[in-house]
């Protein structure tokens, strides 16, 4: 599906809104867009494979880019999706990587904002900063820098361009590289000051942004109780908004590996194991019992549309029937008390069966879809509590790698291998790390 929807792409056309060149997936495949001299690099080679690779260094292609020297990147959820090809339109080649820091190498002759040699951090999104939704700082929605007709027409209307995240948001290489283009990057690079090193300011790029994204836009208000589905990373860091939002109580409902983590880095988080309930539990009634028999004000999906629970589902994705599973929407549909909010942060790309559609409109279940999240809304008053101590990004870091093992890396994440969740992924350019990182494991 995901490479017949590429072909269709290729065979209907682009359309002409976007203001910055498409399909730059990887400075070798476009031509025009190599620079000189080569660097290393992850790609995505096909269904379940990456691979370290070497290719040409990008180059300044257009007057508002900047070229990126890369200092520290991550591996996200989302590049899950991408590893499995549940994100349509991959091509062999496409450099992935949508959070990443680095110095500024190189300024195109419009870029008014920036020198080189400074320190700073991207937004996974790529935004023009002037259309109708930039100039609301909403910059996941820009309108500008992804001109893919299938996506107009599947979600009938569409999403800003976005770093190493397929061609069906515009096709942009990523940050997992030693070096980056960043088309406009005077809005898309946010300077980070002295007392933020990478470790830290990396995570503005987009879990910081995006988990602050799904407390606000659901609506978490003082003394909300509020459940999270998945605690990774992105449901850490919610949990702990939520909480500095005014919520009395935070909920995470995931499996064994995640929790234990969680319980000992987040002690005053209470959490659920779906796998770990007795006979005619679910996590539904699980969280009715713990809730009043109401259940929780506020639930948020914090995992994916592609991790199916049972085998319907499951069979149904594998059949084409559906591209992802209702099963976790409908859990919080079912647990959330009446005239609560649930909001879906994680990754749903399509349809899905079966949906309980009936409970959200009898019990007023206000269900809102946190969308890719506009980073450009939250970056600088994120920042500034980093500075304040009042967030600590390092809080979900679990290991420092280098770029060199960044395709084994992919597998551990995805296994969930050696108690792996957030990275910082460093390259020749990163400083040494910063106190509280993790010490480099190799691969
Ligand atoms: P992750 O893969 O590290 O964590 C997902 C967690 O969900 C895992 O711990 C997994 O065990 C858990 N999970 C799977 N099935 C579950 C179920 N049935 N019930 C409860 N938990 C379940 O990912 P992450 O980096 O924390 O990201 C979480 C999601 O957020 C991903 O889908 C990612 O793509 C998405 N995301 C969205 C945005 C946005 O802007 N909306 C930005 C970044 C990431
Ligand atoms: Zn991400
Ligand atoms: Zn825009």
């Amino acid at each position: 599906m995901s490479q017949a929807a590429l072909k269709a792409e290729q065979a209907i056309g682009h359309d002409n809104n976007a203001t910055t060149v498409q399909d730059v997936t990887n400075p070798d495949l476009y031509p025009g867009a190599a620079g000189e001299g080569k660097m290393k690099a992850l790609a995505w080679m096909g269904k379940n494979k990456v691979e370290m690779v070497e290719v040409s260094k990008p180059k300044i292609m257009e007057p508002r880019d900047v070229i990126l020297k890369i200092t520290g990147s991550t591996v996200c959820g989302s590049d899950l999706h991408l590893l499995h090809g549940t994100v349509v339109e991959l091509q062999k080649g496409d450099i992935l990587g949508h959070e990443f820091c680095g110095i500024v190498d190189e300024v195109g002759s419009e870029v008014t904002k920036l020198k080189k040699g400074q320190r700073v951090v991207a937004s996974f999104q790529i935004a023009c900063g002037d259309c109708y939704y930039c100039k609301q700082k909403l910059s996941s929605q820009c309108e500008k820098t992804n001109s893919n007709t299938i996506e107009n027409a599947m979600y009938g209307g569409r999403t800003a361009g976005m770093f190493g995240y397929s061609h069906f948001t515009g096709g942009f290489a990523g940050g997992q590289s030693e070096y980056t283009r960043v088309p406009y990057g005077d809005v898309n690079l946010l300077p980070l000051p002295d007392n933020v090193p990478d470790e830290k300011g990396l995570y503005l790029s987009d879990v910081l942004a995006t988990s602050w994204h799904a407390v606000v836009d659901t609506g978490v208000k003082k003394g909300d109780v509020v459940a999270i589905w998945g605690a990774g990373p992105i449901g850490q860091m919610a949990a702990d908004f939520s909480l500095i939002n005014g919520a009395s109580r935070v909920i995470m409902i995931d499996q064994n590996w995640r929790l234990e983590y969680v319980k000992k880095k987040y002690p005053h988080i209470e959490t659920i194991d779906f796998t770990a309930l007795g006979k005619g539990e679910s996590v539904t009634s699980k969280l009715k019992e713990m809730c009043n028999n109401r259940g929780p004000d506020v639930s948020i999906e914090c995992a994916a549309g592609e991790y199916a629970k049972g085998w319907a589902h499951y069979f149904e994705m594998m059949l084409g029937l559906e591209t992802d599973t209702s099963e976790l929407v409908n859990e919080m549909i079912t647990s959330t008390r009446n005239f609560g909010r649930c909001g879906i942060t994680g990754v749903y790309v399509g349809f899905t069966n079966h949906f309980n559609i009936g409970s959200l409109m009898e019990r007023g279940i206000r269900l809102i879809g946190n969308g890719q999240a506009p980073v450009h809304l939250y970056w600088e008053s994120l920042l500034k509590m980093i500075q304040d101590g009042q967030i600590d990004p390092l809080k979900m870091v679990s290991h420092r790698v280098s770029i060199d093992d960044l395709d084994k890396v992919y597998y551990k994440f995805e296994n969930k291998e050696d108690g792996m969740q957030k990275v910082f992924v460093e390259t020749k350019f990163s400083a040494p790390p910063c106190e509280g990182s993790p010490q480099l494991t190799r691969y």
